[in-house]
C-alpha cells in the first residue's frame, strides 16, 4: 500500500509537472501565433556598402530578400547603402542608438570605439573563413562577441565572409623587406598597423577614391578585398603588380548588427528567421567570392596581369611583426584582452588540426 501511494503520490507530480511543462509550453509558443495572426514589422538596415556592391553588399540584399520571403513579409527590412541614411562608417552607432534596427558592416570599422570588435573580423596570418566560424559558431566566439556589444545595445551575429584576400595592388615591386619602407599603402586594419611597424605609411580612403589615388600616385599600392571585388573597382588598370598572398586578412567576417530593444520585440518565429538567415548569408556569401575570385583571377591573368607572391623573406618579417601587433593590440584593451586569451588558445589548436591533415592535403593535391 505505502508502495502505491508513493507511486501515486509521484504520478500526481508528474502529471502536475507535465501539465506546467505544457502551459509553459504553450506560453512560449503564443507569441509567434500572435505574429503570424498579421503583426508585421518594417525595419530598417544601414550598410557600409555602395548599392548593389558586389559580393558583400549583394549579400547584404539578400538578407534581407530571404528574411522577407521566410517570414512571409511579416519581417520587411529596407537596405540602405552607404551613405543613405548613415556614412559607411557610422552603422554600428546608427544601430546601437536605435536610428536603424539593424545594420551590415565590418567589425573592425568600429575598432577606435570598440578596439576589440577586430578580432572577430580578420587577424593578419590569422583564421581562415572555415576556422572564424568554427571558433565562433562552436568554439565560444559568439559568446564573446554578444558580451562584448551588449553594453553598446546591440546583438551581432556572423553574415557573410570574403575568404582568403589578396596582398593587393603594386605600382612598386617588392624584393625585399626594405621596399616596404616608405611605401604608401591604402590598407586598414591590424595589417595597416603591421605595415605602418615596418616603415610604411598607411592611408585609408573609402571604396571610390581607391583607383584615382593608385592611378595618379597618390598612393604606391592598395589592398581592397580580393580578384572579384578588385577587378570591379578597375585596378588592374591603376597598378603594374598583384601580389598575393593575403597576409593581412586571411578571411574577412562581416557583421550583421541588431538593436538589442527592436530584437526583443520579434516574435520567437521571427528571431529564428532572422538568425536563420543570417547563418545562410554567412556560407552563402563566402560560396559566392570562392566562385567568382576564382573566375576573376583567371580573366586578370588572361589580360595579362603581373600577378606575384610576396617573397618568403617579407611575408616572414611581416608574419613576426603581425604577431606583436595583435598581441600589443589585445593587450591595450580589457575586453580585447580576454576575447584574444580565448580565442588564440582555440586557433592554436586548429591550425595545429589543418597542420596535422588538411595541409597537407591541399599540398598533395596541388
Ligand atoms: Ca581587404
Amino acid at each position: 500500500m505505502k508502495r502505491r501511494q508513493i507511486l501515486a503520490a509521484a504520478g500526481v507530480g508528474l502529471a502536475a509537472t507535465a501539465l506546467v511543462g505544457c502551459n509553459k509550453e504553450a506560453e512560449t509558443t503564443a507569441k509567434p501565433q500572435e505574429g503570424a495572426g498579421g503583426e508585421t514589422f518594417n525595419w530598417k538596415m544601414v550598410t557600409s556598402w555602395p548599392k548593389n556592391f558586389p559580393g558583400v553588399g549583394v549579400g547584404a540584399e539578400r538578407f534581407a530578400k530571404l528574411v522577407e520571403a521566410m517570414s512571409n513579409g511579416r519581417l520587411k527590412v529596407k537596405v540602405y547603402a552607404a551613405g543613405e541614411l548613415v556614412p559607411a562608417l557610422e552603422v554600428f552607432d546608427a544601430v546601437s542608438r536605435g536610428t536603424a534596427e539593424m545594420g551590415h558592416g565590418a567589425p573592425y570599422y568600429w575598432k577606435g570605439k570598440v578596439p576589440a570588435a577586430q578580432f572577430f573580423c580578420a587577424l593578419p596570418f590569422g583564421p581562415n573563413a572555415q576556422e572564424m566560424n568554427a571558433w565562433l559558431h562552436r568554439g565560444g566566439g559568439m559568446q564573446l562577441w554578444e558580451e562584448v556589444y551588449k553594453p553598446f545595445g546591440v546583438l551581432p551575429m556572423a553574415c557573410g565572409a570574403t575568404g582568403v584576400q589578396t596582398a593587393g595592388w603594386f605600382n612598386k615591386e617588392i624584393n625585399t623587406v626594405d621596399d616596404l619602407k616608405g611605401l604608401k599603402m591604402r590598407t586598414p586594419g591590424l595589417g595597416g598597423e603591421v605595415l605602418t611597424k615596418m616603415g610604411g605609411t598607411v592611408v585609408n580612403m573609402p571604396a571610390g577614391e581607391i583607383f584615382t589615388a593608385l592611378q595618379t600616385g597618390a598612393i604606391d599600392a592598395t589592398e581592397w578585398i580580393g580578384p572579384y571585388n578588385d577587378q570591379a573597382l578597375g585596378l588592374h588598370k591603376a597598378a603594374k603588380y598583384y601580389y598575393t598572398p593575403g597576409w593581412q586578412e586571411p578571411n574577412v567576417l562581416f557583421e550583421l548588427d541588431i538593436n538589442l530593444k527592436a530584437w526583443e520585440t520579434l516574435p520567437a518565429d521571427l528571431q529564428a528567421i532572422v538568425r536563420a538567415a543570417a547563418r545562410d548569408v554567412n556560407g552563402d556569401m563566402l560560396d559566392d567570392y570562392n566562385s567568382r575570385n576564382m573566375e576573376a583571377m583567371e580573366q586578370l591573368k588572361g589580360e595579362g596581369v603581373d600577378v606575384r607572391r610576396l617573397p618568403d623573406e617579407v611575408l616572414a618579417k611581416l608574419k613576426e611583426v603581425a604577431a606583436e601587433v595583435v598581441d600589443a593590440t589585445a593587450a591595450a584593451d580589457p575586453a580585447a584582452s580576454k576575447v584574444w586569451a580565448q580565442q588564440k588558445a582555440y586557433l592554436q589548436r586548429m591550425y595545429a588540426y589543418a597542420e596535422s591533415n588538411e595541409k597537407d592535403i591541399y599540398n598533395i593535391r596541388g
